[in-house]
């Protein structure tokens, strides 16, 4: 039973008529059989039902929508997705684009109700749209130790080294938008922050004017980059005690977790939209199931 079903006041009518309201039978929803209460509003004449205030309304194929978001963020790409579930490709994008609008949605609401983050770390991790001559720079805030994701943004830059000259060639100038990205990250989430959190960062020269701008009165501590243990995995670091450890073992589940991240993959991106609402899908996985549940109250001033 629904909670507006239970509820001792009828809804109010989408089309915005106030009163009216009267109660018109019970239908049993195909897709979940579940019993769902029809309205009928008095004065525009029009029904409407408890399932019309629902996020999955219309929607044919509900039962799904748990399951993929499991193997989405459980390393799958959407072609296996369809064949492993037998549904058609096209479903599975267009459910795709609606449970990564509605993370996006749930994961900025619950990381409100977590206690303002003592310490951060925030860094960029680089991968591509379509080919290596479009690369495209992920920005990532963290909270320290407990590794829950505070918020990012995609941002398109242009190709660098070797490849810059051919980019150029082919693909025009681009635009270089990871200013503009992370201020907007630091706008998002300076809420999830406490006043007087230490951030953490590497010594990139762009990084200072916006975390002194953005986060006045915290303490931002920059670290020297240091290098991959593997060729081609930068996050997992080669000896010792790593600062950003806790940004750069989330960065590292992201490329174990997220298909079109894989390092050596014939998966990739073609739109930096759609990367964005992946990122969106798997930072509720990881927050939700793939963390410390209760973090240990452990500061940097304890190490
Ligand atoms: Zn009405």
């Amino acid at each position: 039973m629904s909670l507006v079903q239970d509820s001792p006041f009828l809804p109010l009518c989408p089309s915005g008529c106030r009163n009216h309201v009267v109660r018109r039978g019970l239908y049993t929803r195909s897709s979940d059989k579940k019993t769902i209460q029809r309205f009928l509003c008095r004065s525009c004449k029009k029904s409407f039902s408890s399932a019309t205030f629902e996020p999955c309304f219309r929607q044919k194929r509900r039962d799904i929508n748990p399951h993929l978001f499991r193997l989405l963020t459980g390393g799958f790409s959407q072609r296996r997705s369809a064949l492993d579930l037998q549904i058609n490709r096209k479903t599975v994008v267009r459910k795709f684009i609606f449970l990564g609008l509605w993370a996006a949605k749930l994961s900025s609401a619950l990381n409100q109700n977590h206690p303002p983050a003592e310490t951060i770390e925030f860094d960029d991790l680089e991968t591509s749209e379509h080919t290596k001559c479009k690369p495209l720079s992920v920005t990532l805030a963290v909270e320290f130790h407990s590794r829950r994701i505070l918020g990012f943004r995609v941002a398109q830059m242009p190709a660098k080294g070797l490849l810059s000259h051919l980019a150029k060639k082919k693909y025009g100038p681009r635009p270089d938008e990871r200013t503009k990205k992370r201020k907007e990250l630091f706008q998002e989430i300076k809420s999830l922050v406490a006043p007087t959190a230490l951030i953490k960062s590497d010594e990139n020269p762009h990084y200072a004017p916006d975390v002194s701008k953005h986060f006045q009165g915290c303490h931002h501590q920059r670290f020297k980059g240091k290098r991959g243990c593997v060729t081609g995995q930068g996050e997992l670091k080669k000896i010792g005690f790593d600062p950003l450890f806790s940004l750069n073992h989330t960065c590292a589940m992201m490329r174990a977790n997220i298909n079109r991240l894989f390092r050596r993959t014939w998966c990739t991106t073609k739109k930096k939209e759609r990367l964005a609402l992946h990122i969106a899908l798997y930072a509720l996985r990881h927050n939700q199931d793939l963390i410390l549940k209760k973090p240990k109250m452990k500061t940097a001033k304890t190490i």
